[in-house]
């Protein structure tokens, strides 16, 4: 079958943002100097775990007694301080890769705390870094949909954070539903929404005004990318969630004008590169080519949080 042509634009922002790059660079450092074993999944993308794999890293669980080298990588997602120190209390090298804005989300949490705040943080139940954030406040609500708003507990004061990788308007959509459940109750708000999340969701929304059907890549489990393929289809437009060329199916585009791309924050640029180029094979043709990612450009190490 001879597929109609089309065109493909990539979003202003997509893809592998700094907190996982860097995280990334530095669990590939310390796996190639020596036997390491990622607490969890370094990010939810298959490429990157195999990529991690290639250097000798092995998998454990963040919440496991024990690992079988000397040297443990906590993850970008982040961890509990209760955990971290577990693993350094029995004898690990720990090196810690967490972002420094999920690191900056349990500071802004702790300070909430000590001022006397109900911790509240909205985001997705059971995620690593929601089970990080709450893992040292016992009495941390974890909400996002409607019954986890309504069997809130009455508190004077709530603290309310975000996972990181949660649309802004979600998050506000949440907060509002919280301050008419408990219309009493004092809520204060930190923003936690990570910048390189919002720079892409409001990409897409732009890439959303230009094109038919929007190719998500990204990982299956990853939040931020199922997040990217939800607010396209809220914008009017078709769209799908791959991780490698193979899943691509060409009857997708029959009556597509314009695909745009976009990817999730752990999606390397050769896996967005892949699907382009298998576009291209399609019948597809490049409109603009992939721009430096602005909000790639520098390190998060250099942030204060
Ligand atoms: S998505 Fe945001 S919080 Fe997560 S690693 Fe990237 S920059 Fe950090």
């Amino acid at each position: 079958m001879t597929n109609p042509r089309f065109q493909i634009l990539l979003a202003q922002h997509y893809g592998m943002c700094f907190g996982v790059r860097d995280a990334l660079t530095e669990a590939e450092r310390v796996a190639s100097r020596r036997p390491a074993t990622i607490l969890g999944e370094l990010v939810h993308n298959e490429a990157v775990r195999e990529r991690l794999s290639k250097a000798g890293a092995l998998e454990g669980q963040l919440e496991g007694e024990s690992a079988s080298t000397a040297d443990v990588i906590v993850t970008a997602h982040g961890a509990s301080d209760r955990d971290r120190r577990r693993w350094k209390n029995a004898g690990y090298r720990v090196t810690d890769t967490t972002c420094p804005l999920v690191r900056k989300a349990h500071v802004v949490l702790a300070r909430l705390v000590l001022e006397g705040c109900t911790p509240v943080v909205i985001g997705k139940r059971g995620h690593v870094e929601v089970r990080g954030l709450t893992g040292d406040f016992p009495g941390a609500h974890v909400v996002l949909n409607e019954p986890e708003v309504e069997a809130l507990p009455f508190s004077r004061r709530f603290g309310v954070v975000a996972q990181t990788t949660q649309p802004i308007d979600r998050v506000e959509d949440v907060l509002e539903k919280i301050r008419r459940r408990h219309p009493d109750a004092e809520v204060v708000f930190k923003d936690t929404v990570c910048h390189p999340t919002k720079a892409r969701q409001k990409a897409l929304e732009t890439l959303c005004q230009e094109v038919d059907f929007v190719l998500v890549v990204g990982g299956h489990n990853s939040n931020n990318s199922r997040q990217l393929v939800e607010k396209a289809r809220r914008n009017g437009c078709r769209s799908e969630r791959v991780t490698r060329s193979g899943e691509i199916r060409a009857e997708w585009f029959s009556d597509t004008r314009v695909v745009g791309v976009t990817a999730g924050t752990s999606t390397l640029e050769e896996s967005v590169e892949e699907i382009v180029v298998h576009l291209e094979s399609l019948g597809g043709r490049r409109k603009v080519l992939p721009r430096p990612n602005a909000a790639a450009a520098f390190s998060g190490k250099k942030l204060a949080v």
